[in-house]
């Protein structure tokens, strides 16, 4: 369970966390019409330092722009709430979540004329699929559920309507023993894991579904896409058939929660080794040297809190 932090960002103003409510009959509650972002600030040697700010701003404005949705505040004012935030609550290492959701006011499905009200909250947050499954890996499955099809529920905006299908993925893993489930798409192939992109190794190249595979354009992805060049590992955004899978030497999820963590049996099969395989720790190493300062910050991840001149 979450601590609580001290205030919340509502609309250009700080709160308290008790008093951040929506009344029942908003928009969102009844549709799922709100986009959203996962944050991490990171404890960094720059002091806590959020990864990749200005490219989290820009997918929730996209999120937002698909939906229809304007904003009263630009990128910069967003940015720099989320800093303020952070420094309002005297929080180190964090996870940032920005809301943006149809507020009450009409009660049909049209909620053009609803407002759009914008919350920001952080708290304390520690590893999302366990402290373990970094180093050791963890069991999935491959989902009886699909990802959305193209234009029906677009993959590529961050809504939280969407999210009623990685719950359905989430859910049916647990129920079944494994820690997450990876879902294809509505053509078969290998799409994403109910909140991590997914990353398959086979003979030192790494595959990774388009996002024509209805996969959320994820920022760690594009982080490790970027990493794997910087190091002259072969990466290639492809279709994945499902069998690709079960007979690759690695296979890892990304994400802003799972960061990089290892897969090492899916439907119970073993992949690779059963264990985390060289190409996934290498990135690992070149991830988290990046938020730890041991590798140069070589493309501007990171945005120190308390030094805001270098907020991009
Ligand atoms: N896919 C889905 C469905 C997600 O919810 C997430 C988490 N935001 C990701 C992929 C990974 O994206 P990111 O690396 O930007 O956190």
């Amino acid at each position: 369970m979450l601590t609580p932090t001290e205030k919340i960002w509502h609309n250009g103003h700080f709160i308290r966390w008790e008093d951040a409510k929506v009344h029942v009959l908003s928009h969102v509650v009844s549709y799922g019409s709100s986009v959203f972002e996962g944050i991490r600030c990171y404890s960094t040697a720059l002091g806590p330092a959020i990864f990749r700010l200005s490219e989290h701003i820009r997918r929730l404005q996209d999120s937002a722009k698909v939906y229809r949705m304007e904003f009263a505040y630009s990128a910069g004012q967003l940015s720099e709430a989320i800093l303020e935030l952070i420094r309002v609550n005297k929080m180190g290492a964090c996870y940032v979540k920005p809301v943006a959701l149809r507020g009450y006011g009409d009660v049909g499905v049209n909620g053009i004329k609803n407002p759009i009200e914008i919350y920001i909250a952080c708290w304390e947050w520690g590893k999302y699929l366990g402290e373990e499954a970094l180093a050791e890996g963890v069991d999935v499955c491959v989902s009886s559920w699909n990802r959305m099809a193209p234009n029906t529920l677009p993959a590529m905006a961050k809504a939280g309507a969407n999210y009623m299908n990685s719950q359905l993925i989430k859910m049916e893993a647990v129920a079944n023993g494994y820690v997450e489930g990876i879902a294809l798409d509505t053509a078969g192939y290998v799409s994403e894991g109910s909140g991590e992109n997914i990353f398959v190794v086979r003979d030192g190249k790494i595959h990774t579904p388009p996002l024509g595979a209805s996969v959320l354009p994820g920022i760690t992805r594009d982080a490790i896409v970027t990493l794997a060049r910087d190091n002259g590992i072969p990466v290639v955004e492809t279709i994945v058939p499902r069998e690709m899978l079960y007979i690759a030497d690695e296979v890892f999820f990304s994400g802003t929660a799972a960061e990089i963590t290892p897969i090492r049996s899916i439907d119970r099969i073993t992949i690779g080794k059963g264990r985390r395989g060289p190409v996934t720790e290498r990135l690992q190493t070149e991830f988290f040297g990046v938020i730890n300062g041991t590798k140069p910050d070589r493309h501007g991840w990171l945005s120190p809190v308390y030094a805001t001149a270098a907020v991009k």
